[in-house]
């Protein structure tokens, strides 16, 4: 297939390459130069202009930082500039209502569109192990997998439009929240004179246990290899944190559901971030509990 990508960044950049690995032909756009660089070196063919990058493609996919922005560059250069008949993949991680919107207008435009955001990092992107949550109707859904399973592990249909961004952000929501516990009760236990690692060992396979304890611990030299280890760096930023959990507090508002423990988790974290620590992973956040 030729496939437009737009948005080369940290994630879409090795995602557009697996794209190429798979045999795909790549039309790439970024504002970046340096990211059109990059991906001339990964075999994409790039582009000055994304809507020229969408002409003649069988598919086009995005991976941009917010909804305004993938709202504007659906409307300005992927609907009717991509052929009718191109099925649309909008990766990135926006608020519910953009998505739905977005997609409505791709489909009176004639085109199939799924929203797929990802979970997984760049490490994930890079090595094509990412897992895609998508949303759209079952035909753009069979017509987007093809493609999805070329840069991830797994892709599940979340349901119809809109779907794949709210189970993002629930999924994020929930992993702000029980990180930030993970890193009261390490904080905590130390204090009260309990080794960390003995805690693991113990936490770890009682009823406390949970994916930032056991796959993302947030003490260095503690369980797998994580940030904690690398002083923080890499990972999953303080900052992407933050906004995942914006997105969750103003879907929580739209279809008014309570959600106090993410309330708290989004002050604690903007509280983080405003602090310098937008590029610090977001495990980082027990320095500020000890
Ligand atoms: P990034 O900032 O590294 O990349 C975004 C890219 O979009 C940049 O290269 C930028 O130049 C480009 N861009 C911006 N406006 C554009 C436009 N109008 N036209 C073309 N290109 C444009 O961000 P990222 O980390 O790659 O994240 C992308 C998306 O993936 C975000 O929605 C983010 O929330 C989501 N996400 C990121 C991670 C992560 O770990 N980084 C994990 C999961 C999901």
């Amino acid at each position: 297939m030729k496939i437009a990508f737009i948005g080369l960044g940290n994630m879409g950049g090795g995602m557009a390459a697996n794209l190429v690995k798979a045999g795909h032909a790549v039309n790439a756009f970024d504002l970046s130069d340096t990211a059109l660089d990059v991906a001339r070196e990964n075999g994409c063919t790039t582009f000055t202009d994304a809507a020229a990058a969408c002409e003649s493609v069988d598919a086009v996919v995005t991976m941009l930082p917010n909804g305004a922005i993938v709202k504007s560059v659906y409307a300005d250069s992927v609907i009717g500039k991509a052929p009718a008949g191109a099925v649309l993949l909008d990766c990135s991680t926006i608020d519910v209502a953009t998505a739905r919107e977005v997609i409505g207008l791709a489909e009176a435009g004639g085109y199939d569109m799924v929203d797929a955001p990802v979970s997984g990092g760049i490490a994930a992107a890079n090595g094509g192990t990412l897992t895609f949550m998508v949303g759209g109707s079952d035909t753009a859904f069979e017509r987007a997998r093809p493609i999805l399973e070329c840069m991830g592990k797994a892709v599940i249909h979340a349901g119809p439009a809109g779907n794949g961004q709210a189970a993002k952000i629930c999924n994020n929501m929930l992993l702000g929240i029980h990180m930030i516990g993970t890193c009261e009760a390490f904080a905590m236990a130390e204090k009260l004179g309990l080794d960390p690692q003995t805690f693991y060992d113990i936490s770890s396979v009682s009823s406390g246990q949970c994916w930032s304890m056991t796959s993302y611990c947030p003490v260095p030299g503690v369980g797998p290899t994580t940030p904690a280890d690398n002083d923080y760096k890499g990972g999953f930023a303080a900052g992407l944190m933050l906004k995942d959990l914006r997105l969750a507090m103003e879907a929580a508002e739209a279809v008014d559901a309570p959600v106090p423990l993410a309330a708290r988790a989004r002050a604690l974290y903007e509280d983080f971030v405003g602090a310098g620590n937008a590029e610090v992973d977001f495990s980082g956040i027990i320095r500020t509990l000890k």
